[in-house]
């Protein structure tokens, strides 16, 4: 399945010579064969890119792109679904038949609730028992803390961790609450969204903008009612034919979007449209199935889709295409979250923002006066 997917084709990194004897040991286990001390050296991996400690990020990042060059060759598959839709259910039993079928699976999770409360909708429950103890599978939850923005970057190392590792097929999962799924569709080759077999449901993913994210739809618990599930198939494709009628916003799909590459200057325009060209080159339409994780039933089918995609897009360029969107995306999205951190950090910027904030708020100075009069302070 990897002759599929081309490698990354970044500039080499630093020599692994470059590590601490330490970090080259863990380079070395990642790297290395399956088993116990490579599962050990994951773990130890992203723990160490998701301290936020300043010499651990140091540490962290000469590992990440000293591990750059064996990343890449994985197929990622986002998932989201409102709790309870049967995504762990789901993710058990498909990764227990990917390993039947010989491929090493890593899962890894965004659990939105942890940055916006403090919470867990993922993570309390013991999810996946079966899987998470076989070897060939390997589990991670979600980073437990910090913006959504910050957790995603995590399970976004997370994967070329995993990559790495020789994980050929990475999984990452998230709740439907909207952001999340935006970064995860942001993230994945494809992205799958899991619906329940009633109309309400696909109601609201329409509403949210999250069904124009979906590559693939899966109406889950097919074996509790399966006419309904018919219906909300019959439906949703035709939700899904209207959405296409009108358009996927490139945005949406972690294409460089027209802030990024107007901050990105010329030659990355130049580089949206040649995507966008890329794209229209590649008509996958997005479809839908339905099956019963509990049952494990359709699984084949949704593997079978899984191909079509890939094999469509590997052929048009397009899966090229779309990690080189995501990999710009993402850079200019983590240049904007540390641009706006170390503004608000910047001495003369705290200092004049609560009054100026007042000025505004009194109308007496126009909000765009202000950011003017911050941002000249800011160097
Ligand atoms: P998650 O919150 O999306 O991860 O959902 P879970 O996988 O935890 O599933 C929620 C509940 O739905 C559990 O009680 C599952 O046993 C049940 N469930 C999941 N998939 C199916 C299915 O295909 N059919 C039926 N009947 N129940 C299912």
């Amino acid at each position: 399945m990897s002759e599929l997917l081309a490698r990354h084709d970044a500039t080499p990194p630093p020599a692994a010579a470059a590590l601490p004897a330490a970090d080259q040991d863990l380079f070395d286990a990642v790297t290395g064969a399956p088993g116990p001390r490579q599962r050990r050296a994951v773990a130890k991996a992203i723990t160490l890119l998701e301290s936020t400690r300043a010499d651990h990020r140091l540490r962290a990042d000469a590992l990440l792109n000293t591990l750059l060059p064996a990343t890449g060759q994985s197929f990622r598959l986002g998932l989201s679904g409102v709790p309870g839709v049967g995504k762990s259910t789901f993710i058990e039993a498909f990764g227990l038949y990917l390993i039947g079928l010989g491929h090493r699976v890593a899962v890894l999770t965004i659990d939105p609730s942890s940055s916006l409360s403090g919470g867990s909708i993922l993570g309390d429950k013991t999810r996946m028992e079966r899987l998470s103890m076989d070897e060939r599978a390997y589990i991670r939850p979600s980073p437990s803390s910090g913006t959504l923005g910050g957790v995603a970057e995590k399970t976004r190392e997370a994967m070329l961790v995993c990559e790495a590792a020789g994980f050929d097929v990475v999984i990452v999962e998230t709740v439907g609450v909207g952001q999340s799924e935006v970064a995860v569709a942001g993230m994945a080759d494809m992205f799958v969204l899991m619906q329940l077999p009633n109309a309400g449901d696909d109601l609201q993913a329409i509403k949210k903008g999250v069904m124009e994210l979906a590559d693939l739809v899966v109406i889950n618990k097919a074996d509790i009612d399966e006419a309904a599930a018919t219906r909300a198939r019959a439906q949703i494709t035709s939700s899904l034919r209207l959405i296409g009628l009108h358009g996927k916003p490139e945005r949406l799909r972690g294409r460089p979007d027209d802030a990024s590459a107007a901050s990105a200057g010329s030659e990355s325009r130049a580089r949206g449209g040649q995507l966008r060209q890329q794209h229209e080159a590649a008509t996958w339409q997005p479809r839908v199935l339905q099956l019963s994780a509990l049952k494990g039933s359709g699984l084949a089918e949704f593997w079978a889709a899984v191909g079509s995609f890939r094999a469509l897009q590997a052929a048009s360029g397009g899966l090229a295409a779309r990690r080189h969107a995501q990999d710009q995306a993402w850079m200019w999205e983590r240049i904007d979250a540390g641009l706006k951190q170390r503004f608000k950090a910047h001495p003369q910027v705290r200092s004049a923002l609560p009054a100026l904030s007042d000025e505004v708020r009194a109308g007496r100075v126009a909000a765009s006066v202000a950011a003017r009069r911050l941002l000249d302070l800011f160097h």
